[in-house]
């Protein structure tokens, strides 16, 4: 059978490796679990050799290694794993990666595997700031990882920032905007999260060093203006990117594509079903090991979540969703601008998406 390449159809790796623990973080990731990564990549190779074998997956025309710190695998174990994942012809691979992995090297031995894009994760160019966050890298180093991304030949690459760590104040926010930005090798893409206060991370149990609302609304609001009028086009909630630039993997993501994830807390989803696999690399190893799949759970989704969610996903983007999917009420007033058919967040909205979603109308749209 010829694999359907025309359908966008996207792999996530997930490497649950970091060096440290940020103390914001509750992704399923780990600092003393380095000893099992050899294993962890030939399970990760094996848990792809069987999804080709018994779910027929097709070509991928995205992959994407997601952590943890997936740099933080060595390149020819990282590249072991892509070796073994089917891609379709100039498939999208993005590998995140900490500012202090960017070495010449390692970025010669992904472009030659095929890997296209980079994704840095930043957090912030200003020293207390990236101190407060409990980040490693400082200011130089962020600026020399630009350049070997650049100087390694990649065309597409991003960085993440977090605004609202603690002691942050909106010129330092400005400032690494500008910071990334001005850069000799700036990214043309940027993605900029709200730091959120997940339960039972270190963060948590500091209140003082929580962010403030109107704060982060107000640093949300910066982010659209500084962006845009340097040309970075808003793409969802959280990123922008400069015409062509566009994430392929994330836009599968929010047109609700089918993804095989691969690895520890993987989540997949085929054919309107969900699954998600063991959380820990050792049980993942484990259970590849002795021949089992490594799923520890699953939901298949009724065709009124698929339409609810479509929408609420949707709603996320700069595509928005169909007019008639929201109401016309009051309520929504300078949240939603309404052209062309369809409905589109204002920047205010944005802020808000969540309670926008639930006005949502599925039946409309069906
Ligand atoms: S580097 Fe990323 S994945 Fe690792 S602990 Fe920090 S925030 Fe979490």
């Amino acid at each position: 059978m010829t694999p359907d390449t025309t359908t966008p159809f996207g792999i996530y790796v997930h490497i649950p490796f970091c060096r440290a623990r940020c103390d914001y973080c509750a992704f399923a990731t780990y600092t003393d679990r380095d000893h099992l990564m050899e294993s962890y990549a030939a399970a990760c190779v094996t848990e792809v050799e069987r999804a080709v074998e018994s779910e027929g997956i097709p070509q991928a025309t995205s992959v994407f290694f997601g952590g943890g710190t997936p740099s933080r695998l060595a390149a020819d174990l990282l590249v072991s794993i892509l070796d073994a994942i089917p891609r379709a012809p100039g498939a999208e691979v993005t590998v995140e990666c900490n500012p202090e992995d960017a070495e010449a090297a390692r970025f010669a031995t992904y472009r030659a595997a095929g890997v296209t894009r980079i994704s840095l994760g930043v957090q912030s160019t200003v020293p207390h700031v990236l101190v407060g966050l409990g980040r490693r890298h400082g200011h130089d180093a962020v600026v020399a990882a630009a350049g070997t991304v650049a100087a390694a030949g990649f065309v597409s690459w991003g960085m993440d920032l977090i605004m609202g760590g603690a002691g942050e104040t909106d010129a330092d926010w400005e400032q690494s905007l500008r910071d990334v930005m001005g850069f000799a090798s700036a990214p043309p893409h940027i993605s900029a999260y709200s730091l959120t206060v997940e339960p039972g991370t270190p963060l948590a149990a500091q209140p003082d060093r929580h962010p403030d609302d109107d704060v982060q609304a107000h640093r949300y609001e910066m982010t659209e203006e500084i962006l845009s009028t340097a040309g970075y086009n808003w793409e969802e909630i959280s990123n922008w990117s400069l015409p062509g630039h566009e994430c392929r993997h994330n836009r599968l993501y929010w047109h609700q594509g089918e993804y095989r994830g691969i690895g520890s807390a993987a989540h997949s989803h085929r054919d309107g079903r969900r699954w998600w696999n063991v959380r820990t690399p050792d049980r993942f190893v484990k259970e590849i090991e002795q021949g089992r799949i490594a799923t520890a759970g699953d939901e298949v989704l009724s065709p009124e979540q698929v339409r609810f969610e479509a929408l609420a996903l949707g709603l996320r983007t700069r595509d928005g969703v169909p007019e008639a999917s929201l109401p016309e009420d009051p309520d929504l007033e300078g949240l939603v601008d309404r052209r062309d058919g369809r409905a589109v967040l204002t920047v205010r909205g944005r802020l808000l998406a969540n309670a926008v979603s639930t006005r949502l109308v599925p039946e409309v749209s069906a």
